[in-house]
């Protein structure tokens, strides 16, 4: 089973290099921000999400970590997963860890995008035009987006060093050329 961490800042291009790879590979699309979003609007636990969210702050671990056990739950006859905003936490990481291995499965690799933070300023500032989400419309909540990233999700990517499943991806140039290079690497990493 492959397993992919699709790692990245907030407007990365992760939803996107998901939809790519997902559709070459025929691999499962796990996106914990989809999943909060698309939860029904009257649940305790979509109001819940949303009061972090909506300030651009981490859902707590616990409610996150359930929550995307049970997506998983959805697909027993994946052939594979790409994680895209999961883990954003070392407590996050070490839960999924523990998680596949109870299903004799583990991480492949995590493939991360990099990009600098004044081109993801400009990205999500445009997006916010037809993306319909708060926490894209607001300057404050997407700079709080971003610290959230470097304080609590940057330090994730030691984690996978540690394990040396940690591959850097260039995420500036076109949607195709970062495709490719996630490809390249992919094919690489699995050989
Ligand atoms: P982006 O990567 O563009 O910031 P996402 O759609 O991945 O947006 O996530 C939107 C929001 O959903 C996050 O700001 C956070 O509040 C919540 N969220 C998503 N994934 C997680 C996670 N793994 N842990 C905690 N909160 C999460």
């Amino acid at each position: 089973m492959t397993n992919i961490v699709l790692f990245g800042p907030p407007g990365s291009g992760k939803g996107t290099q998901s939809a790519i790879l997902k559709k070459k590979y025929g691999l499962v699309h796990i996106s914990t921000g989809d999943v909060f979003r698309g939860l029904d609007p009257e649940s305790e636990l979509a109001k819940l999400a949303k009061s972090y969210s909506d300030k651009g702050n981490l859902v707590p671990d616990e409610i996150t970590i359930e929550i995307l056990e049970s997506e998983v739950a959805k697909y027993p006859d994946a052939k594979g997963v790409i994680y895209d905003g999961f883990p954003r936490t070392s407590a996050q990481a070490a839960a999924l860890d523990k998680f596949l291995t109870s299903k004799g499965t583990s991480v492949t690799c995590m493939l991360a995008l990099d990009v600098q933070e004044d081109v993801l300023r400009e990205r999500l500032k445009g997006r916010a035009i037809d993306s319909g989400r708060p926490d894209d419309a607001d300057p404050a909540v997407i700079q709080n987006r971003i610290d959230v990233y470097n304080n609590q999700t940057a330090p994730v990517a030691d984690f996978y060093k540690a394990q040396g499943k940690y591959i850097e991806i260039n995420g500036i140039g076109s949607i195709e050329e970062i495709s490719q290079r996630l490809i390249d690497a992919l094919e690489a990493a699995t050989a």
